[in-house]
């Protein structure tokens, strides 16, 4: 089987792994400070916290606003649930809005609708949690703009998009705080990981207590509140500095990925492929392929042909109001989101993928939409 997206490991993994075992940092070890000051230096931050997923490290940042129930945080339809969870952790209302046509995240031009849909409900909005989706930067500046006229923070989600960049800074740049994500199928994993990061001091001290059980300093630990078990070990933390080490490289190679289908495929008719926005280094995480009413086949006939040669495509993310869980939850905007996920086909974008293999996906591709 082709996998969507698979982890890359190589010896230099292999090697500080070994090392860390070699010295007992099994759980606890000096490479865990490694990768959060590496990580700092990477997103331009004073401050990262390594933690045990994305959605950990998302939910620590709406821990820390106090959101609680009542309140409601405005999401975009368009993403993973990782994306999503930790609001409803918090006993919180999303409210949906739509997503941009050319950069996938959160459409600023839907912000007010969503603050005056969540006033009517009753529901006061804390907070704003864009995503950069599929290895892409968001329109940060003028949602920045307008939660700052609210009077509310931005964390972002930038879970999908390490190596991304947007006027030459890194995804998740601006926002109060941002979250990332090391999962294995992102394109830099410590088998499960993730991390928040922020400029500010006194929030990041604070998120790595909640992170470390909200034990007060004593020999007994004493609680006067409840935390989580959320950090990263040192064994994961020794493979994500290795994977941080060829982070450029992965970036141009997915890039590469990518161009080779668009160039292979974007003359075949109703073909498409994602957008780059003005101002962005797009990762391209995933490869993603849009198929028009004028393309041979659907998108899910197209999966399934690939699936039956052994090959791993999967739609983009479903609207998050589309989801059953969610059938209640407040939205507004309108059908992009929609489109994308009816027209989209994510295609196998890993940095292992071969000549060979991208060339038989491309004359499978090509067979199927002639
Ligand atoms: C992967 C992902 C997350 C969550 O990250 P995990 O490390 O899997 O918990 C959150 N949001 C988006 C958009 C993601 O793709």
């Amino acid at each position: 089987m082709i996998p969507l997206s698979a982890p890359e490991v190589g010896a230099r993994e292999q090697a500080l792994v070994a090392e860390a075992l070699a010295a007992g940092d099994v759980a606890m070890g000096p490479q865990v400070a490694a990768f959060e000051t590496a990580f700092a230096a990477l997103t331009g931050r004073a401050h990262a916290l390594a933690v045990s997923s994305g959605t950990a490290a998302l939910h620590l940042a709406l821990r820390l606003l106090d959101l609680k129930p009542g309140e409601a945080v405005i999401c975009p339809t368009l993403t993973f649930m990782g994306g999503v969870a930790p609001v409803i952790y918090q006993g919180a209302t999303p409210v949906f809005a739509d997503v941009d046509p050319v950069t996938w995240g959160l459409d600023p031009a839907c912000l007010p609708e969503a603050f005056d849909v969540a006033g009517a409900r009753g529901l006061s909005v804390r907070a704003v949690v864009p995503a950069d989706l599929y290895g892409q930067c968001c329109d940060i500046g003028p949602i920045l703009d307008i939660a700052a006229d609210r009077g509310v923070p931005v964390i972002l989600d930038s879970a999908e998009a390490v190596g991304a960049t947007l006027n030459g800074r890194h995804a998740g740049a601006g926002a109060l705080m941002a979250a990332y994500s090391f999962n294995g199928n992102k394109i830099i994993t410590t088998g499960g990981g993730g991390m928040l990061v922020s400029d500010d001091a006194a929030l990041m001290e604070r998120a790595r207590y909640l992170s470390t059980a909200a034990r007060r300093p004593a020999v007994h630990y004493e609680h006067d509140e409840v935390g989580y078990n959320y950090r990263l070990g040192a064994v994961a933390a020794a493979i994500g500095l290795a994977q941080l080490e060829t982070l450029e490289a992965r970036v141009a190679r997915r890039r590469a990925v990518f161009e080779s289908y668009r160039a292979a495929l974007s003359d075949l008719p109703g073909v498409r492929f994602a957008p780059e926005g003005p101002g962005r280094l797009h990762s391209r995480w995933l490869s993603v392929m849009l198929l028009g009413p004028d393309a041979r086949v659907t998108p899910d006939a197209l999966r399934l042909a690939l699936h039956a040669e052994g090959i791993e495509s999967r739609p983009v993310w479903k609207p998050m109001h589309l989801q059953p869980v969610f059938q209640d939850a407040p939205r507004v905007g309108g059908a992009v989101a929609e489109s994308l996920f009816a027209h989209g086909l994510c295609l196998p974008s890993s940095t292992t993928l071969t000549e060979a293999d991208q060339a038989r996906i491309i004359a499978i591709i090509r067979g199927e939409l002639t």
